[in-house]
């Protein structure tokens, strides 16, 4: 799921001013501080600067820790699976976005077939952008062969079963979400979102998947879900090859779970850490909200000869955005465990 709507800062300001009363109940006495959320609040918007706002999303709203009410989730969905087509795009020599204004597809093409990062809210999307964006595009979707699933949520995993049914791919996804989909009862579920896919191949952190002259390592980034996955891979803008890293899962909304909090920041230190060490300098999410999908295929659309490319961030902006968004979990955090928040640092 993406993380909520954008407010305005007014409702920001106010929601800071609000967490010295969120003291929670239970066994732990944890306690929110409005102080430290606002030093984390800072330390967020120091790291994105100007260019990286959309790392900010979780630092909205802090002092409201939120569950989608069961209620409200159909309604939600049916609005943002009706947000209207995302046109099918290149965006690096070997990737191509086939998503929805709403939510990532990312194929990665290989010498040996497509490897497909998530596969949208059901079969009709699968169909409707993932088969027709690849063939826009001059791909065969019956040429993918795997399906990487970031996490255990149906928009990222919905139209995978049609997909595996169709083409018969590997699917794969971290055997902690695996076991997620097994539970009798989802998380989230709602008939927009098709049945899960049948468990296939489980991973975990550090195991390459490989097709072709393509591997894509497998980033385990627990916080969004338990067994959330993200991957790292080459990809190619003609002569020039760069870094790319997927982040697979972003929004806070399993409600005041500080270990859960905790294990998000952790994840966007370990890609911190990554990025230095392994020259990522591409950063994309499978939400287009989280990466700026939109704004950033403006841009490639209108690019000229020796321009650099607009997704490529370089290895300090991805080092920044991971910056930014474990400061603002961390600012979310300390609205209810200022104690938990400070642990980490
Ligand atoms: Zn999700």
């Amino acid at each position: 799921m993406a993380a909520r709507m954008a407010r305005g800062t007014a409702a920001f300001v106010s929601a800071v001013g609000a967490i010295s009363l969120g003291l929670v109940a239970g066994a732990s006495a944890a306690e929110g501080n409005a102080e430290v959320s606002a030093r984390h609040v800072a330390a967020a918007q120091e790291a994105a600067g100007d260019d990286l706002t959309l790392a900010l999303g979780n630092c909205k709203d802090i002092g409201k820790t939120f569950v989608i009410p069961e209620g409200k989730l159909h309604g939600m969905l049916e609005k943002l699976t009706t947000l209207g087509p995302r046109p099918p795009v290149t965006v690096f020599d070997n990737l191509h976005y086939v998503g929805t204004k709403w939510v990532s597809a990312w194929a990665i093409e290989t010498s040996d077939g497509i490897i497909l990062f998530d596969a949208l809210n059901n079969a009709k999307e699968a169909k409707d952008y993932i088969e027709a964006g690849l063939e826009e595009l001059g791909l065969d979707p019956a040429d993918i062969k795997k399906i990487i699933v970031a996490h255990a949520h149906g928009d990222h995993y919905g139209g995978a079963k049609y997909l595996q049914d169709t083409y018969g791919p590997e699917v794969i996804m971290s055997a902690l979400d695996w076991a997620e989909l097994e539970k009798p009862e989802l998380q989230y579920a709602d008939e927009l979102w098709d049945a899960p896919p049948e468990r296939d191949v489980a991973v975990d952190d550090g195991d390459t998947v490989t097709l072709g002259d393509t591997t894509a390592q497998i980033v385990l980034m627990p916080g969004h879900t338990v067994g959330t996955i993200g991957i790292v891979f080459d990809v190619m803008d003609g002569d020039e090859a760069h870094k790319a890293v997927i982040w697979g899962g972003n929004g806070l909304n399993f409600g005041p779970d500080a270990g859960r909090f905790l294990d998000m920041m952790h994840s966007a230190d370990k890609v911190r850490e990554m990025a230095a060490e392994e020259g990522i300098d591409v950063f994309l999410s499978n939400h287009p909200g989280t990466d700026g999908t939109d704004e950033k295929a403006e841009r490639l659309a209108n690019r000229k000869d020796g321009d650099p490319h607009p997704f490529v961030i370089g290895t300090d902006g991805v080092e920044r955005f991971m910056t930014a968004l474990r400061e603002c979990v961390a600012a979310q955090l300390a609205s209810f465990d200022a104690e938990a928040a400070d642990s980490a640092d």
